[in-house]
C-alpha cells in the first residue's frame, strides 16, 4: 500500500496497516516535519484510533484534558457542557512525532521523506506512482492520497473539489497566560464583535482564537489588545499570531478503483468547532479494514467504494456541524444577539446539552 503524505492521517493509517503486517510505504515531499501547529483537540473517537495504532497511552501522557466547555457573552455565563470523556489537547507536531516514531518501530524505512509524488495512474491490478526526479514509477496494489487540502492525487484523478457553506477569517496564538479560564475548560466568548475562543494547552499555555472581519494577521500588541477589549483578558504580546481563513470542501468522490482519498485530501472542514484531523483518523481506522479485507479478497475496489460512500456522508455531516459552530460565533448585535444567546441557553440545558456535548466530542462521525 502506498500512502502519499506523512501528515497526521497518512502516518496513522500507515501504523494501522503495518500492525497487520501489510507492506506499506509513505511518500512525503517534506524533508523534515513541518513546524506549524494546527490541531490541538483530540476527541474520544480520535483517541480510540490512536490506541488502535499503539500510541494512545503516550498521547494521553503528553496531553492536557479538557473536561468542559463554557459559553459566555459580555462576562455572563450562557451555559456549560460537561464532556463524559475528556477532549485531549496537545499540539499537532507532538502527535505527529509520536506517530512517526511508532511507524519507525513497526516498519523501519516505511517513511520516505523528500519524495514528491507527481502523478498516479491505474493499471489493471496495480497503481503506478510517478515520483519527482525518479524515472521508474513506484507500484502498489492500493494508493491512498493523504496529501492534504491541495492534494496532487485528487487533482491527478480529476476529482472535483466541491465547496460547502462556511467561511470566515480568524487569527490565533498559543501563549502562556493565566487569564484565560480554568485549566480544564474551553471558553467560548460569543461577543458582539465575534467569537474569542480560549483552549487549555499543556504546560499552562492556552490557544486563543479570534474572529476577524478580514484576513490580516494582527501584530502581537494588536492581538492582545483585541482580546483585552472583547473579553477583558490579558495575554502577553510576545507570540506572533497566525491568520487563517476557514473554508469547507468535500471531494466529489473518495475512491476511484484502487486509489482513495483520506483526511484533508478528501475533506476540508473548518477548524472552528470542526475536527478535520480526528475526522481523517476515522477515515483511516475504517480504511485500514477495507484495504485489508479487499486485498484478502483479491479485488479491493468494491470495498473501497463502500468505505468511500460512508466516509463522504460522515464528512458532509462534519461540515454541517462546523457551519453551525461558525454561525454561533459570528458577530451579532441587537435582537440577533439576544436570540442567539437565548438559543445557547436552551441548547446547554437538559437533553439538548447531552446531544450538543456528543456533537462537540465527535460522536456519530
Ligand atoms: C488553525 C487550525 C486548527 C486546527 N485545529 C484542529 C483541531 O483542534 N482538531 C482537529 O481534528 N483538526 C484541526 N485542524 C485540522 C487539521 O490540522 C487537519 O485536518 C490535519 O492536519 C489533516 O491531516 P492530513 O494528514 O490529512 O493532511 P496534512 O496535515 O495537510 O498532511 C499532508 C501531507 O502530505 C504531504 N504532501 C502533499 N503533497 C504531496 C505530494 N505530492 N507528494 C508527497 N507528499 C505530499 C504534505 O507535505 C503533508 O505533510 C486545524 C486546522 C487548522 C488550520
Amino acid at each position: 500500500v502506498a500512502i502519499v503524505g506523512a501528515g497526521a492521517v497518512g502516518l496513522l493509517l500507515a501504523c494501522l496497516l503495518a500492525r497487520r503486517g501489510l507492506d506499506v510505504v509513505v511518500l512525503e515531499r517534506r524533508r523534515s516535519p513541518g513546524g506549524r501547529t494546527r490541531a490541538i483537540g483530540i476527541h474520544p473517537p480520535g483517541l480510540a484510533a490512536l490506541y488502535a495504532a499503539g500510541v494512545g497511552a503516550e498521547l494521553r501522557d503528553a496531553a492536557t484534558p479538557i473536561l468542559r466547555g463554557i459559553a459566555l457573552c459580555r462576562g455572563d455565563e450562557l451555559g456549560r457542557l460537561t464532556f463524559d470523556s475528556p477532549v485531549l489537547s496537545v499540539p499537532q507536531q507532538r502527535t505527529e512525532e509520536l506517530l512517526e516514531r511508532r511507524l519507525a518501530a513497526l516498519a523501519p524505512g516505511a517513511l520516505r521523506r523528500g519524495v514528491a509524488v507527481t502523478d498516479v495512474r491505474q493499471r489493471r491490478s496495480l497503481v503506478e506512482l510517478a515520483v519527482d526526479g525518479v524515472d521508474e514509477p513506484l507500484r502498489a496494489r492500493v494508493c491512498v492520497g493523504a496529501d492534504g487540502i491541495r492534494s496532487t492525487v485528487r487533482r491527478r484523478l480529476g476529482v472535483a473539489w466541491r465547496p460547502r457553506r462556511g467561511s470566515a477569517h480568524y487569527a490565533m496564538v498559543d501563549a502562556a497566560s493565566e487569564d484565560g479560564g480554568p485549566p480544564d475548560a474551553a471558553l467560548l466568548h460569543l461577543e458582539p464583535d465575534g467569537v474569542v475562543e480560549s483552549f487549555p494547552l499543556p504546560e499552562g499555555r492556552r490557544r486563543w482564537v479570534v474572529r476577524l472581519p478580514h484576513r490580516a494577521a494582527p501584530a502581537p500588541e494588536e492581538f492582545a489588545d483585541l482580546i483585552a477589549r472583547r473579553v477583558g483578558a490579558a495575554i502577553p504580546p510576545t507570540s506572533v499570531p497566525s491568520a487563517f481563513t476557514a473554508r469547507q470542501h468535500v471531494a466529489a468522490t473518495f475512491a476511484r478503483g484502487r486509489v482513495v482519498l483520506a483526511g484533508d485530501a478528501a475533506h476540508e472542514v473548518s477548524p472552528i468547532g470542526g475536527q478535520g484531523m480526528n475526522l481523517g483518523w476515522l477515515d483511516a481506522l475504517h480504511l485500514d479494514r477495507a484495504i485489508a479485507s479487499g486485498l484478502r479478497a483479491g479485488s479491493p475496489a468494491p470495498r473501497l467504494r463502500r468505505w468511500a460512500r460512508r466516509r463522504r456522508a460522515a464528512a458532509r455531516r462534519a461540515t454541517r456541524r462546523a457551519l453551525f459552530n461558525m454561525t454561533m460565533g459570528a458577530p451579532a448585535t441587537g435582537p440577533l444577539l439576544g436570540a442567539r444567546n437565548a438559543l445557547v441557553r436552551v441548547l446547554t440545558r437538559g437533553p439538548a446539552a447531552t446531544l450538543l456535548a456528543r456533537m462537540f466530542t465527535m460522536r456519530g462521525l
